[in-house]
């Protein structure tokens, strides 16, 4: 329906392992917080923990945003094979899930955005009201990483990277990476922390799993809080909408309706005072030569999507070379029909 076959979505294989695996990832940083705060309670917080968690949170949440999102996911960029391999890396250590299946599920959100087959939306299929509204944004935060009937099949949606050498690899060494970022924790605490092995158990405890803890949900949120609050400038046919209080947080993947707006942008923040430090990072790439064909979105294209313009009712034939890209990018249209302010549509006035 609409569009959805079953070549979309990825066969599920080890589904109750997988739920353990994900349970406990999503528990254990929880169950670290009492522990953290009762060690704070008794001074057993040391400002080089604080470093550690800062280095650590920066390290895989750039990782998310530049590498897996903007870089992976969008090509909003290029760079060099030495790059690619660092980004795919950083962002394993974020444990959001192997770089080919972030990638595929993040594509097919983009090309079901709010209908049917998107695989976190907030709006499908949870009832009306507030309790529907609830339900609806816990299915969008964490719900859905239980699930595997709506996943972006690996062959349909990420066939560049399932043959990209670099990708792969460290898409199967996905364990080791994860297991790496927590215990670089302990290491990184313990040369900060003046060669202490007290600060070495605190470092792992902040840089490795309370890092975890923060990153997760900031990146959970972008799922749900932002198909659901805030504003939406650009007309888009999905709920997603800019949502401030998260930018300097999310590294600026926040501004979520500018980017549903314009997927393939390397900024996400459009106007200069939406704060978007992954943009700030790619630009600096861009200088000293590390990145180069980066995605910038012309002002007039920006001003002809915004929200109560007249709409063109025939779109102009696209130029060849962005129209072949987006067409991989989106290799599906759903249908038309979620759009925000829509019959479906129960985001907050
Ligand atoms: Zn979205
Ligand atoms: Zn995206
Ligand atoms: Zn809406």
């Amino acid at each position: 329906m609409d569009g959805l076959s079953p070549e979309d979505i990825q066969p599920v294989e080890h589904e109750t392992r997988d739920r353990i695996i994900t349970g406990l990832v999503t528990l254990i940083p929880f169950l670290a917080l009492f522990l953290a705060a009762y060690l704070a309670w008794n001074s057993w917080l040391y400002w080089s923990d604080l470093v550690v968690f800062l280095i650590l949170y920066t390290f895989s949440g750039y990782g998310i945003t530049v590498g897996f999102h903007r870089l992976f996911t969008h090509r909003s960029f290029k760079t060099g094979p030495k790059t690619r391999r660092l980004f795919a890396i950083m962002g394993s250590t974020a444990i959001e899930g192997p770089i080919i299946s972030w990638v595929a599920d993040h594509r097919k959100h983009h090309a079901f955005s709010d209908k049917f087959g998107d695989p976190h939306s907030p709006h499908v299929d949870h009832g009306v009201g507030w309790k529907g509204a609830f339900r609806g944004l816990v299915h969008a935060h964490v719900g859905w990483i239980f699930l595997h009937d709506q996943r972006g099949s690996h062959e349909r949606y990420a066939p560049d990277l399932v043959a990209d050498p670099i990708v792969s690899k460290v898409h199967s060494q996905f364990i080791l990476w994860a297991v790496g970022g927590i215990l670089s924790g302990a290491v990184l605490g313990f040369l900060i922390g003046g060669l202490s092995w007290q600060a070495a158990l605190t470092g792992l405890l902040w840089g490795g799993i309370i890092r975890l803890f923060v990153l997760h949900h900031v990146t959970f949120s972008i799922n749900s809080l932002c198909h659901f609050f805030g504003k939406q400038p650009y007309e888009t046919d999905d709920h997603s909408r800019n949502f401030a209080p998260l930018a300097v947080f999310s590294f600026g993947e926040a501004w979520h309706n500018n980017h549903h707006a314009f997927p393939t942008s390397a900024a996400h923040g459009l106007k200069p005072w939406q704060v978007d430090p992954s943009a700030a990072l790619i630009w600096g790439m861009e200088k000293t030569g590390l990145a180069w064909d980066v995605v910038r979105v012309p002002p007039e294209r920006r001003v002809r999507k915004e929200k109560g313009r007249e709409q063109p009712q025939e779109t102009p034939p696209a130029p060849a070379p962005r129209r072949r890209r987006r067409a991989r990018l989106t290799p599906v249209r759903a249908r038309a029909g979620a759009a925000c302010g829509g019959p479906a549509c129960r985001c907050p006035a």
